[in-house]
């Protein structure tokens, strides 16, 4: 039967309509089970109340109309003590209460589970039999397998409908929504989808023209047959033939009576094109999906894949008409670096994504960028929000759809104070980040992308803390050669001399994979990532190290800082590498000047290892964003998890505590170049622990200046004092944020 729940829910995946959706889930579970009736309650937010959505066996008007409070009736037991019941008789539960519409009084059997999403009950489903008989055990397993597995698939289609009947309701569509907030600023613009959506998440909409709707349908799919045929002829001296028969086996496809004629007569119907493309695949790839045979249940993905292609000819033609808005908010399920630059920088105003978090390497481009941006917005079924008028609030991670006029009044004001905010920062520009008691904290750049535009301005920074070279090689289709590094990192050094420019060796891996070089790993974040890929391709690590020696010749400002460190014999290997590097540079006769060596410390490992470390290295930068996600075992791309990815859990706080102490102990300076040094309050906390610099993106620098400005070192070490003493995070949210606000910087505190 387990198998069977499966298939039930891969079914209604494939629902577009809540409606219709629910109906099929109380049919199916119903004729799965020997039951007589099987219904489905949603809760109503409104009213707090749990309103029966959809039933079969029961009468069917009271779809809609039968309603229990939390706690009401065998229903509301089920939903407020979220636990499954299985009675023989009803009635003689202690919370029985009849629920007059559905006419169970010729009831016995009752079987009850929580429908939950991420610890929220979304409803409640039930089953119910005439006989005075518990449900077998084979039978409460199926049920209570489907009531588990309904929860995610539901809360989406729940998402949608509240989405579809926000947008066309009385407020004209506005929508608030809270996501991850990943980079700060305010911006309102047009949101450009930068990628097909997925076909489930394709709105219904009235076709204004049917007949327009039709040409572009039809334009589509010959645009979708051309292509194939071109990427077949393309590859065709690459491919075996029975690998290119595939590229014709999709042609036929597209060719396919029941493709063109279902969606055409939906469109004649009076849906738009994209809606019964959407319908037509779905209905195709479930029939496939539907079969025992394995070979042809795989074949549903292909008909899916279609139905993407020819969706995206649909968007293409959009897009094509519509260019780049001049404000634009760019959206997407989750968002390439190669996405983020096809938009005209002067036209990019903001980013929201439905994956993604503060810590993944899309934010702390945006950041680089200094572009606001919200993800991990799971729930949003962007499809919908094609053309809406979008405000991103990258401080607090809000997002407004179709925002009224008091709502873009507001934002133009916050903008307003935000660019007062920035004359005053702009005023501390030549100014250091000495503390009221007169400590200095050096603050260095972060840099990676939009390096160039930073690099011009060097002059005002005090030097390099992290440059990330992996984006370098992202952007690229090719490794790039000896030379090509080398007048990279020489430019950068040059830029900043005789200030210090810290350059980190590939780091490669995790979300960062070299496009021309992927290795589906399972996990991987704990595969093969930074210094583990580049000691077993020594090619690859040989080159940048001799670019790196050769420019740092006769400037002597660079510092290079190998990544990922989790075990000493890491850093023989690379040094051993290092030293080979320079030798055979040497002995070539091509200038070339050893640097200082740093190891990042973000991997637990490495804290209990700074001792033996520091016998090889001259200084330790600490990786929060890598240091938080490996000690406290939460991705730190994962939105679903993003709220335990806190820089300020007390296991963070003491572990950097630690680091600093050993590394204090053995002479070694030790700075944090993670997002952590980048965040005002945290960075105030980094100083009270006693962190010797921080690194951050340029966008971050002045108002952690300002912060740090702003207190003494005492009071730093106070909060820290403080902090090393809380249990959890919240409390430390709390102190900090409360300090900033005594402090007069209410600006800075986030919530
Ligand atoms: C870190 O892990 O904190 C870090 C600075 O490295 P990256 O974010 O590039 O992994
Ligand atoms: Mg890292």
């Amino acid at each position: 039967m387990l198998a069977n729940s499966r298939q039930i829910v891969k079914e209604i995946g494939g629902k577009t309509q809540l409606k219709e959706a629910l109906a099929l889930v109380v049919q199916r579970a119903k004729s799965s089970m020997d039951a007589d009736a099987c219904s489905v309650y949603l809760k109503d937010t409104p009213t707090d109340q749990y309103l029966l959505k959809a039933a079969d066996g029961l009468i069917s008007g009271a779809v809609g109309k039968a309603r229990v409070s939390r706690n009401e009736g065998l229903v509301g037991w089920v939903a407020a003590h979220e636990e499954v019941v299985n009675l023989a008789n009803a009635p003689d539960h202690p919370g029985f209460h009849h629920i007059a519409e559905t006419e169970e009084e010729s009831f016995h059997g009752f079987m009850g589970a929580p429908i939950v999403h991420h610890g929220r009950v979304l409803g409640v489903i039930v089953a119910q039999k005439h006989e005075r008989r518990r449900f077998d055990n084979d039978e409460a397993a199926f049920f209570t397998t489907l009531a588990t597995q309904l929860g995610g698939a539901i809360n989406h289609l729940l998402a949608k409908s509240d989405f579809s009947r926000q947008l066309n309701g009385p407020s004209r569509g506005r929508i608030l929504i809270k996501g991850i907030p990943c980079a700060p600023g305010l911006a309102i613009g047009s949101l450009l989808l930068s990628q097909p959506a997925d076909l489930l998440s394709t709105p219904d909409r009235r076709a204004p023209d049917i007949a327009a709707e039709e040409a572009a349908f039809q334009a589509a799919v010959s645009a979708a047959k051309e292509e194939l045929r071109a990427s077949g002829e393309r590859m065709s001296a690459y491919l075996p033939g029975e690998v290119l028969s595939l590229f014709d086996a999709y042609v036929m496809m597209l060719e396919s009576e029941k493709l063109n004629a279902g969606t055409v007569a939906r469109i004649r119907k009076g849906q738009w094109a994209r809606g019964a493309l959407r319908d037509t695949i779905l209905e195709l790839a479930l029939v496939f999906e539907q079969t025992e045979d394995p070979y042809l249940a795989a074949r549903a993905e292909d008909i899916r894949n279609i139905g993407r292609h020819i969706l995206l000819h649909l968007q293409g033609t959009a897009r094509a008409s519509g260019e780049y808005p001049r404000q634009c908010i760019l959206a997407g399920m989750e968002l390439s670096l190669a996405e983020i630059s096809n938009v005209p920088r002067d036209r990019l105003s903001g980013i929201i994504s439905v994956k993604g978090s503060a810590v993944s390497h899309t934010a702390i481009i945006c950041r680089a960028l200094g572009v606001p941006a919200v993800m991990g917005l799971t729930d949003l079924p962007i499809g919908y929000l094609e053309n809406c008028e979008i405000a991103v609030d990258g401080q607090q991670g809000v997002v407004c759809i179709n925002p009224s006029p008091a709502d873009i009044n507001e934002f133009r004001q916050r903008m307003q104070e935000e660019q007062a905010i920035s004359a005053e920062l702009e005023s501390l520009r030549d100014k250091p980040a000495r503390t009221v008691d007169g400590v200095l904290v050096p603050l260095f750049l972060n840099l990676g992308i939009g390096a160039d535009e930073v690099s011009a301005r060097a002059a005002e920074y005090e030097g390099v803390g992290l440059y990330r070279t992996e984006f370098f090689f992202i952007a690229r289709d090719t490794l790039p050669t000896e030379d090509e590094q080398y007048s990279l990192y020489r430019h950068l050094l040059e830029s900043f001399a005789p200030k210090p420019v810290t350059i980190r060796t590939l780091d490669t891996g995790g979300d960062k994979e070299l496009p021309f070089f992927t290795t589906a790993e399972t996990n991987p974040f704990l595969g093969r990532r930074g210094i583990r890929f580049t000691l077993d391709h020594p090619e690859i690590f040989l080159t940048q190290l001799r670019a790196l020696l050769r420019a740092n010749a006769g400037i002597n400002n660079l510092q290079i800082l190998f990544p990922m460190i989790s075990r000493v014999n890491e850093i023989d290997a690379a040094l051993g590498l290092l030293d080979r590097a320079y030798l055979d540079l040497t002995a070539e006769g091509q200038p070339a000047a050893k640097p200082q060596i740093g190891a990042m410390i973000e991997v637990p490992s490495a804290v209990y290892l700074i001792a033996a470390l520091s016998r090889r290295v001259d200084f330790f930068s600490i990786g929060t964003n890598d240091l938080t996600q490996y000690l406290l075992a939460v991705d730190r791309s994962n939105p679903r998890v993003q709220g335990c990815h806190d820089n300020l859990h007390p296991a963070v706080i003491h572990v950097i505590g630690d680091i600093v102490h050993r590394a204090h102990r053995q002479n070694k300076p030790v700075g944090v170049c993670g997002e952590m040094a980048g965040d005002p309050a945290s960075a105030l906390l980094l100083l009270g622990i006693g962190v010797d610099s921080l690194s951050m993106t340029s966008s971050s620098l002045p108002r952690v200046k300002w912060t740090l400005r702003t207190f003494t070192s005492r009071q730093a070490r106070e909060l820290a004092d403080k902090a090393l003493k809380s249990e959890n995070e919240a409390d430390t949210h709390q102190l900090l944020n409360n300090a900033l606000s005594a402090a007069g910087l209410n600006a800075l505190v986030r919530r």
